[in-house]
């Protein structure tokens, strides 16, 4: 797309295409050249007030449409998405900097996650019916929990999105959700392609940053449960915010995801692995391998595979083509920040065994960098870089593994790599993550719980556990006559 060619995009609110109440507007910037190139709404408090008010209105109809009849609208939003594909994908690469296989990659993903969703609202049921107290006949119910508030970061946009609406549509809610002010086009777009197959007011997205409209959607007393993907920091004051109404909040916050390697693991896979679970999508992933705790008899080794497979990577702008396998991160203050820890690490001692710097002269590039020498301590290991890094340490011996893989904040996801069963699930009890791949880092499945531990936050995406998540339990208790 040329800078000329500005796509103008608007919210869905009530099922109509509308602008922000007060006609402001932000500009998006593609993150591989710096170019605008779309024109959305800045929302405002007077925006989520009027995305409350359509939710309300669809709210009863919307929880008492039957499960098979929200199947069916959901499964309609999966084939929206497999018709329009190509075009999300496009938009997903232009608006992250992500390579096009990349984004083409997560449209499938996510029908797969609507139509689970799909089945799974069919599936809901009370785990109890039965006389438990003499003359009384109980059951229990799952309800919809009434409006929920939905807040997406900017790495995967379009699929964070539907990791949250997904559940929430499935158990009955209607929906406000609020896309990252840096990328909310894909979003934007395919609200404006489902705007007529849902009844208006079961989705809503209104764009603005989190000052604007996020706060709003935390504070306003007819939401029942705010949902974040995001920073620990964000997650935090939404936490603290969300007290004050006492309405839920569920967390998918950062990571800080270790990668053991034992001394029986294959460096050459080992390698291969990291050369894509620590630089896909630049490294702003929550769950990328950023740190790796190697057993000292393959630390050599490993560093011998790994270096010259990160240095191989092709980097550049998205655009230039199918060879590009890594582009920018997404915003100049975000390249800062990943060079800012990189100097600061680099100023404490620690050595880079390949890229380090920007290495290209516009658009938000960081190159694929390793980095070795660093303490258990140090700010580039205990803190999410959320860019192209990955560091690696030498393990005294591997009975530290697990203590130091352990000795984070963050408890969002692991990897092991051994050949040993015993270790394998030595590992998988000791570790304190909210998941643990052996032999391998990234993938996930609809059918199973996302979600962290300690400081990545509480509350599960995917699997019928987000959507337990997304509704309440009531008893009811009869009186036998
Ligand atoms: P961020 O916390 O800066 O922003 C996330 C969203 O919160 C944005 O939409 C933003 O506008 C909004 N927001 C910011 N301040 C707010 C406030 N005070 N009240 C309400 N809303 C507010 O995060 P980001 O930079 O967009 O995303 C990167 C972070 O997301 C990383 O830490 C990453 O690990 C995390 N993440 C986690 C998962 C997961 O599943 N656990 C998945 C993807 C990303």
């Amino acid at each position: 797309m040329s800078a000329t060619a500005v796509l103008q995009q608007r919210n869905l609110v009530g099922g109509e295409l509308l602008d922000a109440v007060d006609g402001a507007t932000r500009e998006i910037l593609n993150p591989a050249t710096g170019e605008v190139i779309a024109r959305v709404p800045e929302g405002s408090a007077a925006d989520v007030e009027r995305a409350v008010a359509a939710a309300r209105a669809a709210r009863i109809p919307w929880r008492d449409a039957t499960p098979g009849r929200r199947q069916e609208l959901l499964l309609a939003l999966a084939d929206t998405i497999d018709r329009h594909g190509e075009e999300l994908a496009a938009l997903e690469s232009l608006n992250v900097g992500k390579p096009h296989a990349l984004a083409a990659e997560e449209l499938p993903i996510c029908a797969d996650e609507l139509r689970f969703f799909a089945g799974a609202a069919r599936t809901m049921n009370g785990p109890a019916a039965g006389e438990y107290g003499a003359g009384y006949t109980s059951m229990v119910r799952r309800e919809p929990l009434g409006i929920v508030g939905q807040i997406a970061p900017w790495n995967y946009p379009l699929m964070m999105a539907i990791w949250k609406i997904a559940p929430a549509l499935a158990g009955g809610n209607t929906v406000v959700l609020k896309p990252s002010e840096l990328t909310p086009i894909s979003t934007l777009r395919f609200a404006e392609l489902v705007a007529d197959i849902l009844p208006p007011g079961v989705l809503n997205v209104v764009t603005g940053d989190g000052p604007g409209v996020g706060e709003a959607i935390v504070r306003h007393p007819e939401i029942a449960l705010v949902s974040l993907t995001g920073s620990v920091q964000t997650g935090k004051s939404i936490a603290r915010a969300a007290a004050d109404t006492l309405k839920r909040v569920h967390l998918e916050l950062g990571g800080k995801a270790p990668v053991i390697v034992f001394e029986d693991a294959d460096p050459k896979a080992v390698a291969a692995g990291l050369r894509v679970a620590s630089f896909l999508n630049s490294g702003q992933d929550c769950t990328a391998a950023s740190r790796v705790l190697a057993a000292p008899g393959i630390y050599e080794a490993l560093l011998e595979e790994l270096v010259p497979a990160v240095a191989s990577l092709n980097v550049g702008d998205p655009a230039a083509g199918a060879q590009i396998e890594m582009g920018p991160v997404i915003s100049a203050r975000q390249q800062q920040r990943v060079l800012g820890f990189l100097d600061r690490a680099t100023s404490a001692g620690a050595q880079l065994l390949t890229g380090g710097s920007a290495g290209h002269d516009r658009g938000f590039f960081v190159e694929p960098t390793v980095v070795a020498g660093v303490g258990q301590q140090s700010e580039i290991v205990q803190s999410e870089v959320f860019g192209p890094v990955v560091t690696v340490q030498r393990l005294r011996d591997a009975s530290e593994a697990f203590a130091l893989a352990n000795d984070v904040p963050y408890g969002l996801a692991a990897s092991v790599w051994t050949r040993d069963t015993g270790t394998a699930m030595e590992a998988i009890r000791q570790l304190d993550f909210g998941c643990v791949w052996i032999n391998d880092h990234l993938p996930f499945l609809s059918e199973m719980p996302h979600g962290g531990f300690k400081e990545s936050g509480y509350g599960k995406d995917l699997s019928v556990y987000a959507l337990e998540d997304y509704t309440r339990v009531k008893h009811a208790m009869i009186k036998l006559e």
